[in-house]
């Protein structure tokens, strides 16, 4: 990114403080030489010393005298609670400056702020005029119920497109913000709203589900208490927390210098989420406010806010003004403390940050010369056109993805190209102009009370996850959409996700077992990406969602069979075979496709029993460098320590640990820069402890070709450095016998398998043939064969090469693409009414995350079609239709009741082992585990 230059943007501050480091740098420093210096030299250094600081000396002895004068004096100050501690504290926040101690908030003296006046200001310059919130109804448009998106009424269904097209600035702009439907939440009684209406300038704060006391603000003047509103927002529950310890609400409607707002259905299950409404909507909540300042609820505001106006936003000639981050400067690092701290999940990050990666967010760590991350406790901002824009963006971000919104305020302020009037003031200001009292307790979610009756208040009633179901499925349709999605992996369970609301869901799998990839595909050591289970768990659970598992497109059911049950059918049943090199000696024994040997490891019922070889030799030769290739490659050479407490399947474990498997030969047609490998996958292989690796060093010399294709990604650039660190670090190493070795083989495309002269029929080898890269335009390379080749001898291959989807009866498929032909996930040539989505619509790439961008894609097809009325308008039976035809065609479907035993048997057995689950190996084992009696 170019830094912008822009002089509107307030930086003074910030420079400030980096002084103010520089400073402390150099005391720090110099406090370590005395214990050096000479007994004569002693004196001489601390006379300099005062010299030099005599005014902070003076300040700071003043300062501590002054601040236990008036603890003493004021009753109210001390501290009578723990978390009080701070309560009413009025001094004045400073930091030293060029060794002078300073105010870190620069108000006006008191005598000035009794006669400050709201500033009205026009800014012609600003590139937006006018904001059109869009609206809509129920039927109009559908709206996702609560999941990975959160889309719901109040939010609207904000589509990926659109949302693209909200970050372009023109004159006007029409974007989602909240508000969507009058149906969809955040109610508020009509003379609330007069009131709120009323407000000029306001400051808001709130506190949902009994979360957080109110503190009463302090330090303001007489002309602000005439000027500006204080409003706290709160819903029922706070409101009886609060009642409960005798903070009632008079008749005027306020507590102390609060105004008491009780908004009634809060539109979100997370509370973090719904307090993000009067944080970021303010100028949706007070339509005429010309300013707002927005306090957490874990602060007290200290100040006076005509002043803080003043000093942040108006001397400054700033139209937002917020703190910058207390720890961190960069998002990334940020996003790695949010999973760490457990404030979101590791997926739901990874999504976001994925994003904001593909769409090049910058690591930088300053922005305009101020740090990039943000913390938002406090909000000063002028309610402009522009700033409005920023807040509906940055608000729909925290519904999209996580709640935390110092993850996406860097991303907004980075795309918003116009809003350059940001203060991003230091950690000190924002000290000053409140007392941090910290969380109380912690807030209810939505979720426990809305769905719960009296009995299941007090103690009885259902589980947590019914509750949760009910409110999920509260507003059904009467006349269904039936929708039938074939495969459970992730696309499958990612598109019931985000389907239309009044839609039946029946996810049919050909395995009695769901979740596809995640649990056949994904590494054993790899248990944070299963997390995915516990969200595709919960969509299964949905009342309008069913899974049956063990039936099976294509012989149990014919897809014109389905067709004519379901409105939808989308196909998601993703690539269940392997791409052929089609070169000899493919079949000999012992060549095995990685899909195969992954869904052995796996414990996947066709290949249980594949019994690949580990014994005969310490060679394997893996051929394609992508992760797959790393996967195979890592099971194969890791610790089988490090493996046992894994859900990897038995029989794999006990082959891994009499294995003779030393050397894994990882095998690429094109060179380190182009191998398809990702970065965190590399360093994990690379990371094995007494592992060795072998790089070739003339493997790493590259090309100007090599060069640009760095220039172009930095990715490849990283995978190169990883590759060429690790060729470094390798040294000389001989080899030793016994020892662990991974080699990166460039350059080579596998030209035959060599047959075992003493056991026919297997494979002793493969032969090689050496290659070169030639460019064919738009900056890619390809492998072309030189005529020199080599082999390798071993006794096990593995074809990492690819995955492929099959084609079945009545479907139209690109047999050269492995795909469906499809146009944003309808299939094309055909009724309208079917759909495609993940590796059966865009090939075997990308990793499960990105099948949450290709499902909202196809549902995003499926409403439009059902809008504009070529989808959903028959008479279809859905799920009774289909139980019918199963029964009559007796096949034995295992529903998810039956695959939660299937479950619980696997996690018993995995009690007895120290694992998470001992999987079931076969259909007759799965088969009876999930007709079991429980
Ligand atoms: P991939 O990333 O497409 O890699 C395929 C490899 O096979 C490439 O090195 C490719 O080389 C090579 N290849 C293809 N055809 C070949 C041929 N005829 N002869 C020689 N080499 C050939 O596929 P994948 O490894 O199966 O992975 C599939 C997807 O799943 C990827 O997007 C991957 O990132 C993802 N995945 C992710 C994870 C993870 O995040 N941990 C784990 C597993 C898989 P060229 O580049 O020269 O074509």
């Amino acid at each position: 990114m170019t830094h912008n230059t822009n002089n509107s943007v307030s930086i003074s501050v910030s420079d400030e403080e980096s002084n103010e480091n520089r400073i402390r740098a150099r005391t720090r420093r110099k406090r370590k030489k005395p214990g050096h210096r000479t007994t004569s030299e002693l004196p001489r250094y601390f006379l300099r010393l005062f010299l030099r600081y005599w005014i902070v000396l003076v300040f700071e002895s003043t300062r501590i005298i002054t601040k236990s004068a008036k603890l003493k004096k004021s009753p109210d100050s001390i501290p009578n609670k723990k978390n009080e501690g701070n309560l009413n504290r009025l001094d004045p926040t400073t930091k030293v400056i060029s060794g002078v101690r300073q105010r870190c908030l620069k108000l006006l003296p008191p005598e000035e702020l009794e006669h400050l006046d709201i500033l009205e200001r026009k800014d012609s310059s600003s590139p937006v005029k006018k904001l059109v919130y869009l609206t809509g109804t129920d039927s109009s448009s559908p709206v996702r119920v609560n999941g990975t998106t959160r889309f719901n009424l109040f939010t609207g269904n904000q589509t990926f497109a659109e949302r693209e097209n909200s970050f372009q600035v023109s004159e006007t702009v029409s974007v989602h913000c909240g508000f969507f439907n009058e149906n969809g939440g955040f109610r508020i009684k009509d003379e609330d709203k007069k009131f709120m209406q009323s407000c000029q300038v306001v400051v808001s704060t709130c506190a949902f589900g009994g979360g957080d006391n109110l503190y009463q603000p302090v330090g303001m003047s007489k002309a602000s208490t005439q000027k500006v509103c204080y409003v706290a927002f709160w819903d029922d529950v706070t409101l009886a927390t609060q009642e409960a310890e005798g903070h009632k609400i008079g008749e005027n409607g306020y507590i102390g210098k609060w105004r008491i707002v009780v908004v009634k259905n809060l539109p979100f299950v997370d509370q973090r989420l719904n307090g993000k409404i009067p944080k970021m909507l303010s100028h949706r909540l007070f339509p005429e406010a010309k300013y707002s300042i927005w306090v957490d609820s874990k602060s007290q505001f200290r100040r006076d806010p005509l002043g803080v106006l003043d000093a942040l936003l108006w001397r400054t000639n700033s139209v937002l003004a917020i703190s910058e981050h207390g720890a961190r400067s960069s998002v990334y690092d940020e996003a790695k403390a949010v999973v760490k701290k457990h404030k979101a999940t590791p997926e739901e990050v990874e999504v976001q940050i994925n994003q904001y990666r593909h769409d090049k967010l910058p690591e930088d760590k300053r922005f305009n010369g101020k740090k990039a991350l943000c913390e938002a406790s406090v909000i000063v901002m002028e309610h402009t056109p522009l700033t409005n824009l920023f807040m509906c963006l940055w608000f729909n971000e925290v519904v999209r993805y996580t709640s935390r919104d110092q993850l996406s305020f860097p991303y907004v302020f980075w795309r918003l190209k116009g809003l350059k009037k940001v203060n991003t003031f230091p950690v000190c200001t924002r000290k000053d102009l409140v007392n941090s009292m910290g969380h109380v307790r912690k807030a209810k979610p939505l979720v426990y009370l809305q769905g719960m009756n009296d009995a299941q208040k007090s103690g009885g009633g259902k589980s947590k996850s019914l509750t949760a179901r009910r409110l999920v499925t509260r507003c059904f349709s009467s006349r269904p959409l039936h929708v039938c999605i074939v495969g459970s992996g992730p696309a499958g369970f990612y598109t019931a996700d985000k389907a239309h609301e009044g839609a039946r869901i029946d996810i049919i799998d050909r395995l009695p077992t769901p979740y596809g990839l995640v649990r056949s595909g994904v590494a054993p050591d790899h248990p944070e990406t299963k997390i995915a289970i516990n969200q595709f768990s919960r969509v299964a659970q949905h009342e309008r969602c069913a899974f049956y598992g063990n039936v099976k497109l294509g012989s149990d059911l014919s897809l014109s069979e389905l067709r004519d049950l379901y409105h939808v059918v989308v196909l998601a049943y993703g690539a269940e075979t392997d791409k052929d090199l089609g070169i000899p000696g493919e079949s000999l024994g012992g060549v095995f496709s990685a899909r195969e040997f992954v869904w052995w490891y796996n414990g996947h019922p066709d290949y249980s029993s594949l019994k690949p070889d580990l014994k005969s030799s310490d060679k394997a030769v893996i051929l394609g460098q992508g992760n797959v290739a790393l996967d195979v490659a890592r099971i194969l050479l890791r610790p089988t320590t490090e493996l046992a407490s894994t859900d990897i399947a038995t029989h794999a474990l006990s082959a891994l640990e009499e294995s003779s498997i030393r050397k894994v030969y990882l095998v690429g047609r094109r060179g380190p820069v182009q191998a398809a490998l990702t970065a965190k996958e590399l360093r994990e292989i690379l990371g094995i402890k007494n592992l060795h690796i072998r790089i070739k060093e003339t493997d790493l010399s590259v090309t100007p070709a090599d060069e640009e294709e760095m220039k172009n990604s930095r990715a490849r650039k990283r995978i190169y450095e990883l590759l060429s660190k690790a060729a470094a670090a390798a040294g000389t190493f001989e080899g030793d016998c016994g020892q662990r070795e991974l080699h990166f083989v460039f350059f080579r495309q596998p030209e035959r398998f060599l047959e075992s002269d003493e056991s026919k029929g297997r494979v002793s080898g493969v032969n090689l043939e050496k290659t070169i890269l030639e460019s064919v335009g738009s900056g890619k390379q390809i492998a072309v064969g030189t005529g020199e080749f080599e082999d390798i001898n071993c006794s096990m291959v593995l074809k990492a090469i690819g995955y492929q989807s099959v084609p079945i009866n009545g479907l139209p498929f690109d047999h050269k693409k492995g795909i469906v032909p499809n146009v944003r996930g309808r299939v094309v040539s055909t009724e309208p009414g079917l759909y495609v989505c993940g590796w059966l619509k865009r090939g075997p790439v990308g990793i499960i995350a990105t099948n949450l961008y290709c499902a909202e894609e196809t549902v995003g097809s499926i409403s439009q079609d059902i809008e504009e009325g070529g989808v959903g308008k028959s008479e279809k039976e859905g799920s009774k239709g289909l139980m019918q035809l199963l029964e009559k065609k007796e096949v034995k479907m295992v529903d998810f009741s039956g695959w939660e035993k299937i479950d619980a048997k696997e996690k018993q057995m995995g009690i007895d082992r120290n694992k998470p689950r001992e999987k079931l190996v076969t259909w007759e084992d799965l088969l009876a585990a999930a007709s079991a009696d429980s």
